[in-house]
């Protein structure tokens, strides 16, 4: 149902800026955005607008997944992860990947990055002119990695992956060209794969894999495009390089030290450290103690050092729809903000996380990720208070209500 005009009264405010919760208030949406909110005695209400009494319950803004994939996976264990590679299996997934999208809505993610995916472009589409439900979605297109690639222990032969469709870019000019099809295919952002871990030639160290010149270039024309770039970014040469290009995001970003904090502050860039999927994921089981070791030490100490530095830590799963990785059903993102208080930050810090600096990893920060008036209409109520026990937010029922875009989603009190 949609509402010219609502208020919603009797609720404690997280407005996503990070300051101290507020009590007692009040909130305005006139059609798709907030017209205004404030304390007691602060807005008042017109006689003609229906009133929505919280009884207490706490708003936070809607949550936002800065780092995932609609690619319609599902868990191994079914027997069906990802059927098939041709064209009904392209199709048969993107009708997963659309009630992924709903699943996420429903839960209170309000807007989704997808960091690599051949779905995502039309799906964000389909949401929009209002054919399925789903988050706010920006959406890369098919991630860029060279011909060495980003391609896990195992790759395919190149011939069988080009018959495929996937191209790869070496040097300047190709690199160039891609970025440009990307655009031209309805890309909202670039996402490259600049640094390697899990396919790096020697372990355990990190290998870069484009050079500083097809990074820079890469960079350059995206910025040209008013867009943005996100690398798939392991290895702190790979960082470094990534920073003094023109990088935006760092995903994931294993070996984060204070010299790639102190550029990234300078530079004011965001970083991803994508933990939902690396802890002790279930098939972590078939890798080798020692590897398992290093890449959950080097995740907890670049949290570490980015948080302490202040580094802005986007909230990101990298969730699939399957369980590579430890990877959860779409609707369960929140357990990066589980993760993110695991690993330091407080509740209100994952909450900001998870809001106003994903809106900014998503160029969304002018219209979304803080409650204030202007911005959309784009909020979650709470049946309990977050900041007691952040992993609530993975519970259906303490997910009261998603707004979207003024829009009443759902309703669970
Ligand atoms: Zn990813």
């Amino acid at each position: 149902m949609k509402n010219r005009e609502i208020a919603f009264s009797n609720f404690t405010l997280i407005d996503g800026n990070g300051g101290n919760p507020l009590e007692n208030v009040t909130l305005l949406v006139n059609e798709s955005k907030i017209t205004a909110v404030g304390g007691r005695g602060e807005v008042e209400v017109p006689n003609n607008v229906k009133t929505l009494n919280l009884d207490g319950r706490t708003m936070i803004p809607g949550l936002i997944d800065a780092h995932l994939h609609f690619s319609g996976g599902r868990p191994a264990s079914s027997g069906m992860g990802y059927p098939g590679r041709g064209r009904m299996g392209e199709l048969w997934r993107a009708f997963r990947a659309a009630n992924d999208a709903k699943a996420m809505l429903y839960m209170g993610y309000t807007g989704a990055k997808d960091c690599g995916s051949n779905i995502a472009i039309g799906l964000k589409r389909a949401i929009e002119e209002g054919t399925t439900p789903g988050p706010r979605i920006m959406a890369a297109g098919g991630s860029i990695s060279n011909t060495y690639g980003h391609v896990g222990r195992d790759p395919m032969p190149v011939e069988q992956a080009e018959a495929l469709g996937r191209e790869h870019p070496n040097g300047v000019p190709e690199c160039l060209r891609l970025v440009r099809t990307r655009f031209r295919e309805g890309a909202d952002f670039i996402k490259i794969a600049s640094g390697l871990w899990g396919e790096s030639r020697i372990f355990p160290k990190c290998m870069p894999s484009f050079s500083y010149d097809e990074v820079k270039a890469i960079c350059d024309e995206a910025h040209r495009a008013y867009s943005t770039v996100a690398s798939h970014c392991q290895g702190k040469e790979s960082i470094m390089t990534g920073l003094r290009a023109g990088v935006d995001t760092f995903e994931h970003a294993r070996e984060f030290d204070e010299e790639c904090a102190k550029l990234m502050l300078k530079e004011d860039k965001i970083y991803s450290p994508t933990l939902a999927v690396v802890i002790e994921g279930p098939d972590f089981a078939g890798h080798i103690d020692e590897e398992k070791k290093l890449f959950n030490s080097w995740q907890n100490e670049s949290l570490r050092i980015a948080h302490e530095y202040g580094v802005k830590i986007a909230s990101g799963t990298d969730f699939s729809g399957g369980d590579s990785l430890g990877g959860r059903a779409m609707g369960m993102n929140a357990l990066d903000l589980q993760r993110l208080v695991e690993g330091g930050l407080s509740p209100m810090e994952a909450i900001v996380s998870a809001t106003k600096v994903s809106s900014e990893a998503m160029m969304m920060e002018d219209s979304t990720g803080t409650l204030e008036s202007g911005k959309l209409a784009d909020f979650v109520v709470i049946n309990g208070d977050p900041l007691r026990d952040i992993s609530m937010l993975q519970v259906e029922d303490r997910i009261g209500m998603v707004i979207k875009g003024g829009e009443i989603i759902v309703k669970r009190f």
